[in-house]
C-alpha cells in the first residue's frame, strides 16, 4: 500500500523518500509533529464554525473580530504546551535523550506562525462575514453554512485495488457532490497549485471515488497563509500522473532503487537530509 504522506514526500524529493525509508530514526517524531500541527488547524477551522454562529448582522467588524477569536488562542496555547509536554517524554522515553534548544525553539517558532496565520484567517473570515451578514440580513447561525459546508476531517481511506490508503483533510459536500480540501500551512505559486499539492489531492479523489462510489470532478487546495483557496481539476492527465508517481514510488520503497533527481536547492536547505546529499556544502 502506498500512503498518501509517501506521496508528499516524493512530490518533495524522491531521494528524501529513498532516505526515509533506509535510514531514518527521527521519522516518527517528524510524522507525529507534522500530524499533531495538520490536527490542530483543523480544529482551529472547526473552532471559527462554531464562533460563527455567535455573530449577529448589527455587530460593528472589531465585535465580530472579537466573537470569532473566542477560545482561539488558548487553544493554540494549551495544545502547543502539550505538544511541549510530549515532545520532552517522547525524547526521553523513546530516544533516551533530552529535549534540546533547538526543539524547543521549533515548537516556539510553530506556534507563532500559527497563532499569526489563526490571526490572518480570522480577518479575512470577519470581513466576509459582516458582509455576507449585510447582504443577506442574516444572522451568523444563518450564514454559517456559506463558509463552513457539511464536511469530514480527517477521512481515512483505502482502496485495495489500486494500493492506495490515506486521509483526505476535509471533504466538503455540497449537493450530493464531493471536493477533497488540502489544508496547507504554506505560500501557494503565482497561479494555480504546487504540483505536490494536486497530486496528494488526486490520491484522495480516486480514494473518495472508491469509498463514496462517486465522481469527483475538482477539489481545492486551502493556503492558510494567504486565506487563498485554489481549484485543481481532476484530468485524466492528473490522474495518469499519479499513477506514474505510484509506480516511480514503488520501485524506492520496494525495489530499494535510488532515484536519480534534479537538485533544487530550496529543497535542500529546508530538508534535514542537507547534511547527507550536501556534506562539504554550505547551503545558508
Ligand atoms: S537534501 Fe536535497 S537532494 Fe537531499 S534529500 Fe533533501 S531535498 Fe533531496
Amino acid at each position: 500500500m502506498i500512503s498518501i504522506s509517501t506521496i508528499r514526500t516524493y512530490m518533495f524529493c524522491p531521494l528524501k523518500l529513498y532516505l526515509e525509508q533506509n535510514l531514518d530514526e527521527d521519522k516518527q517524531k517528524d510524522i507525529l509533529l507534522n500530524k499533531t500541527m495538520k490536527e490542530l488547524r483543523i480544529d482551529l477551522q472547526d473552532l471559527f464554525q462554531r464562533n460563527i454562529r455567535r455573530l449577529r448582522k448589527e455587530m460593528e467588524l472589531e465585535e465580530i473580530e472579537s466573537n470569532l477569536n473566542t477560545n482561539i488562542i488558548n487553544y493554540i496555547e494549551s495544545s502547543i504546551a502539550i505538544l511541549e509536554n510530549s515532545d520532552f517524554e517522547y525524547n526521553e522515553a523513546i530516544l533516551g535523550e533530552k529535549t534540546n534548544n533547538n526543539e524547543a525553539d521549533e515548537i516556539e517558532l510553530l506556534k507563532k506562525e500559527l497563532i499569526e496565520e489563526a490571526n490572518f484567517n480570522m480577518k479575512i473570515l470577519a470581513l466576509k462575514s459582516q458582509k455576507a451578514m449585510i447582504n443577506n440580513e442574516r444572522d451568523g447561525t444563518q450564514i454559517a453554512e456559506l463558509f463552513f459546508p457539511t464536511s469530514m476531517y480527517s477521512y481515512l481511506m483505502r482502496d485495495p485495488q489500486i494500493e492506495l490508503v490515506g486521509s483526505c483533510d476535509k471533504i466538503e459536500i455540497i449537493e450530493g457532490k464531493y471536493y477533497p480540501i488540502n489544508i496547507k500551512p504554506s505560500i501557494p505559486p503565482l497561479k494555480g497549485t504546487w504540483d505536490s499539492d494536486a497530486m496528494e489531492l488526486v490520491a484522495s479523489a480516486l480514494l473518495i471515488e472508491q469509498e463514496f462510489d462517486t465522481e469527483v470532478f475538482v477539489g481545492f487546495v486551502d493556503y492558510l497563509k494567504l486565506g487563498d483557496r485554489r481549484p485543481v481539476v481532476m484530468d485524466a492527465n492528473l490522474r495518469k500522473g499519479l499513477f506514474k508517481v505510484m509506480n516511480e514510488i514503488k520501485d524506492i520503497v520496494n525495489e530499494k532503487i535510488v532515484p536519480d533527481i534534479n537538485v533544487t536547492i530550496q529543497k535542500c536547505v529546508k530538508c534535514e537530509y542537507n547534511k547527507i546529499c550536501h556534506k562539504d556544502e554550505d547551503l545558508e
